[in-house]
């Protein structure tokens, strides 16, 4: 039985909410599963998860998967620490609370992001000043063509910031089942104090992966917008890295340009350079540009992806023509 359903909406499978279609849908619940319907389909595939970093422009003709496998296990044990492996279609958050229940460290830091554990190497997730490549081990994945069976290291996964070979080389050809990570026994991963919020938040007494995930937890619910009450995916673009000369030329301008020195360049907030042009609330239509958060573009009801985009686009042509800076998307957009 392949459970292929026809011409599904996907509406309410993507946190920004747009209306589109897919030709055939599947949701796959074990691995088993997924070989079947991967043995029998001559359709071309998008691999989704919990939709929440995806912006669908067009209704899709070919075959949705929905990657929904559970379960997470140890395989290892030390006194020091613990190697995890989790199916892709646990939710994510729910991993890190599953974690820092068990007394595990290394992605308090990371909770409360949405989505599922497959899609986390796809774009390296990271927040407060960790990336998930600091503890991730490897991942198992299928290829959708051959179906051969395929573990990538971190090294073979060549994660950089907000990126894997899962974007690049790799794009659309594997469908990751599972991956395994490294967690502490002995507390938490990392405290960066460039996240002076989180610090404050954090009471007396010791660090530890609880009290880390707390302060996320809260500085991330007072900061960005609820899914589930407004459609959003996240910051719409990664923050550009540009070079000494354009930098120099910037600062003379605009002196107080935000900046983190990052390999011989400058991270520059891509926030910033959208609500210097004055972008922050801005809508048109029911699409718009979140009134806290420059970086986000929201969904107000019923804009279709193609007005986000379009939006989306306005946004990087105006940010090309003042500063000279290239945005790229951090949303995969279909
Ligand atoms: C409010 C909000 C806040 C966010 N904050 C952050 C943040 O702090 N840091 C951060 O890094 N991201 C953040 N994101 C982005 C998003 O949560 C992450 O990128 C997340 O990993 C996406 O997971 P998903 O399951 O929803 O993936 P989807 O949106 O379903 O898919 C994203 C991409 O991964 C691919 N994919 C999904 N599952 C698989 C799989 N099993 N195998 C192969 N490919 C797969 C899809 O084809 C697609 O290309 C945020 C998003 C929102 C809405």
């Amino acid at each position: 039985m392949n459970h292929l359903e026809d011409n599904k909406s996907i509406e309410k499978l993507t946190t920004i909410g747009v209306k589109a279609k897919t030709h055939k849908y599947c949701n796959i619940n074990d691995i088993e599963h997924l070989y079947e319907i991967l043995k029998s389909n001559s359709l071309p595939i998008k691999v989704l998860g919990g939709g929440s970093n995806i912006l669908w422009t067009k209704d899709f003709n070919g075959l949705t998967l929905h990657i929904n496998n559970k379960g997470i296990s140890i395989e290892k044990e030390t006194n020091s620490y613990v190697v995890v492996n989790v199916q892709a279609g646990e939710n994510w958050h729910e991993f890190v609370i599953w974690s820092i229940n068990n007394g595990y460290g290394g992605v308090e830091n990371l909770a409360l992001i949405p989505g599922n554990v497959g899609a986390a190497p796809i774009q390296n997730i990271g927040a407060y000043g960790v990336e998930l490549k600091e503890v991730f081990i490897e991942c198992s994945a299928i290829h959708l063509r051959s179906l051969k069976n395929k573990v990538f290291s971190a090294k073979d996964c060549q994660f950089g910031y907000r990126d894997s070979i899962f974007k690049n080389k790799e794009k659309n050809n594997y469908i990751i089942t599972s991956i395994k990570l490294k967690l502490s026994k002995q507390g938490f991963h990392k405290l960066d104090l460039k996240y002076g919020d989180i610090k404050k938040l954090i009471d007396e007494g010791p660090v530890n992966p609880h009290k880390i995930a707390n302060a996320v937890i809260k500085i991330r619910k007072s900061k960005l917008p609820d899914p589930k009450k407004l459609g959003n995916c996240g910051s719409f673009f990664k923050n550009p890295l540009i070079n000494n000369s354009l930098f120099d030329n910037l600062v003379k301008k605009y002196p107080d340009i935000p900046n983190y020195p990052s390999g011989g360049k400058f991270k520059i907030p891509a926030a910033w350079l959208i609500e210097k042009l004055n972008y922050k609330g801005y809508r048109i239509g029911d699409a718009g540009v979140h009134k806290n958060q420059a970086l986000i573009l929201v969904n107000y009801g019923n804009s279709t992806g193609i007005e986000i985009l379009n939006l989306s686009n306005k946004i990087k042509e105006d940010v090309f023509k003042v500063f000279k800076i290239n945005l790229v998307a951090e949303v995969n957009v279909w």
